[in-house]
């Protein structure tokens, strides 16, 4: 009820959660605003979110590769539905799975995809941001509050979000604006794409994506700060951090099924 008739972003809502969050809004009769690269995949998610009693939806596509892109979507917001009560950053280059291969360019150009795009959005949303005293929802992962081997590029993305966004929200305090910002650690989930990256080499199951989509609107209506999904794989082994740190790192490689080391 809380997200009727408001205005929303979702990016990289062509698939995976992005999807499953853009399906819910559309349950909760809100007016969708889509973007990703496939056109093709958010014409059918459009056509869905109407089936499903969306207010309205509609897409833009293109790639967060490029800043201008970026602020292309938020003036889209502007124009279609007049103003932004929540902008749901979600979208995340492609990346490898595997040890640090020494690509600096990968690393560049995972950080403008997966950060500077989400820099780029927030601040030509703001404006509009402020006036409907509206939300601001990060998704970042396990891999953004601690060190996870594998996923070099991916991590250092994630936690850059964690440094911009939560001193973003500081600065909000001191001035008084009155927007939340919502940063989302999630544990793995069953995408696709993180399903194939992943599952053989994780020794956990994936949670489901629909739950985790639902979860994240949730945290993003309460206006809460940081969001943990599932609490039992993310919270809790974080309430190691500052006490046991080597302890939640060795936990953190247990949970992968890693080959004898060389001369084992
Ligand atoms: P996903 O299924 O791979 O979806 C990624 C979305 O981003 C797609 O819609 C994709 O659409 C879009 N995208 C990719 N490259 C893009 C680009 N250059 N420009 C614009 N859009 C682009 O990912 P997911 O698993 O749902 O993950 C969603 C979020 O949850 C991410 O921020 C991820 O880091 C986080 N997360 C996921 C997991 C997990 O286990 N799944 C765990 C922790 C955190 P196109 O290809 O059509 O552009």
């Amino acid at each position: 009820e809380m997200l009727r008739g408001k205005r929303v972003i979702v990016t990289g809502a062509s698939t995976g959660i992005g999807e499953q969050i853009a399906y819910h809004l559309a349950r909760m009769g809100s007016h969708i605003l889509i973007t990703a690269r496939t056109e093709a995949r958010l014409q059918n998610v459009v056509r869905r979110c109407l089936e499903l009693g969306a207010a309205s939806a509609r897409f833009v596509s293109g790639t967060m590769e490029d800043t201008a892109f970026a602020q292309h979507v938020v003036r889209e917001a502007q124009t279609s539905l007049g103003g932004l009560d929540m902008l749901i950053l979600n979208h995340v280059g492609a990346s490898y799975f595997g040890f640090f291969d020494g690509d600096v360019e990968h690393v560049r150009k995972l950080l403008e995809i997966n950060f500077l795009s989400y820099v780029a959005m927030t601040t030509s949303a703001l404006p509009m941001l402020k006036e409907s005293e509206g939300s601001i929802v990060v998704v970042s992962s396990m891999a953004g509050k601690v060190g996870f081997p594998f996923t070099v590029p991916y991590s250092a993305t994630k936690f850059a979000l964690d440094g911009f966004f939560s001193s973003l929200r500081q600065e909000f305090a001191i001035q008084n604006i009155n927007v939340s910002i919502t940063l989302c650690i999630l544990g793995f989930i069953d995408t696709e794409r993180a399903v194939r990256a992943a599952a053989e080499v994780l020794r956990e199951r994936p949670a489901p994506r629909d739950e985790c989509a639902l979860e994240i609107l949730k945290g993003a209506a309460l206006r809460r700060r940081e969001l943990y999904y599932r609490y039992s794989s993310t919270r809790l082994p974080l309430l190691l951090r500052d006490c046991a740190a080597e302890l939640l790192d060795y936990l953190v490689r247990s949970r992968y099924r890693l080959p004898a080391p060389p001369g084992a």
